[in-house]
């Protein structure tokens, strides 16, 4: 999840635009120098961001969302699939021929839309993500996700058969479980599941180390970084970014789950030190209409709880 603020912050929408006026818009930073790859459907805009790496991008829904397919010799694995309002499978099966492992960096619903494409499913073995294969998000998460084809939320015509009434969060079923530590041989190329607690109770990144890359999901991208939401836990989210931080020397880039699909690794110890000057109480803060605190740092900004919604953990 991000918010229109993310969109006006990275010039893809302008304050005072409704929706039609920011799908045809030049790039929006951090797009113009990425390699397109033609098969896109109209929905979804693919872009080759490193070798055997495809990021999935879906420009025309305001989440601007992307999963990534990442390719060994024997296997694929799929990082999210999308919002589901298009079918993700179809594109994936233009890029790759080899058997693909969905893996989600999250079950947040923009991370999930395509898993009822998949057969083999994989999560963290977590109540949150059980609840969410079930279809039980919480009642914010709901509330939010109704809106997603709401007319300023989308931009350009729905795919065939779509309306903007049909947006329905999704049920899947997992085939297994990853756990922190382990290693996905895809051929020729390693994915190490990394468990990043913090935005969610199941985020996970996914760290190639051989060839640098950093698969981020919704731990960190450059926009408004959401650690509001009830299943969000900040003080654990700042152990995963430390953690995370201490890796960015040995990374060529970060790719990240929203906006530009690829990050600056040194972008982690921004984040680092930008939390540490928050739980410093150092950072001044603007409170939004609903109660939040929105920080705001150089490449990001982080929008927490206000102190009514505040954890006490
Ligand atoms: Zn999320």
């Amino acid at each position: 999840m991000k918010s229109l603020q993310v969109l006006i912050a990275l010039g893809i929408m302008s304050a005072d635009a409704g929706a039609g006026s920011w799908c045809n818009a030049p790039p929006a930073p951090g797009f113009e120098e990425l390699e397109a790859v033609d098969v896109s459907d109209g929905w979804f805009k693919v872009y080759a961001v490193a070798p055997g790496v495809f990021a999935i991008h879906e420009p025309r829904q305001y989440e601007t969302v992307t999963a990534f397919l990442v390719a060994g010799t024997e296997r694929a694995v799929l990082f999210d699939s999308g919002l589901g309002i298009a079918s993700i499978r179809r594109i994936v099966d233009r890029l790759s021929p080899l058997p693909v492992t969905v893996i989600n960096s999250h079950t947040h619903f923009d991370h999930v839309g395509g898993n009822r494409e998949f057969t083999d499913v994989r999560n963290l073995d977590l109540p949150f993500s059980r609840a969410s294969a079930r279809g039980e998000a919480g009642e914010e998460l709901r509330e939010y996700a109704r809106d997603t084809l709401a007319e300023d939320r989308v931009c350009g015509p729905l795919p065939a058969g779509v309306t903007g009434r049909d947006y329905a969060m999704q049920t899947w079923t997992v085939a297994a479980h990853v756990r922190d530590g382990e290693r996905l041989e895809l051929g020729g190329r390693t994915l190490e599941v990394l468990a990043t607690p913090g935005h969610t109770p199941d985020s996970l990144c996914l760290l190639d180390v051989e060839n640098g890359l950093l698969l981020t999901g919704d731990t960190f991208y450059a926009g408004e970084l959401y650690l509001w939401a009830p299943e969000t836990d900040v003080k654990a989210y700042a152990a995963s970014i430390d953690r995370l931080a201490a890796l960015a020397p040995g990374l060529k880039r970060l790719l990240p789950a929203h906006g530009p699909p690829v990050a600056d690794p040194g972008l982690l110890r921004e984040l680092q030190a930008a939390l540490e000057s928050i739980e410093a109480g150092s950072t001044p803060f603007e409170t939004t209409g609903q109660g939040q605190r929105r920080y705001e740092f150089r490449d990001f900004s982080i929008l927490t709880a206000g102190p009514a919604g505040a954890k006490s953990n």
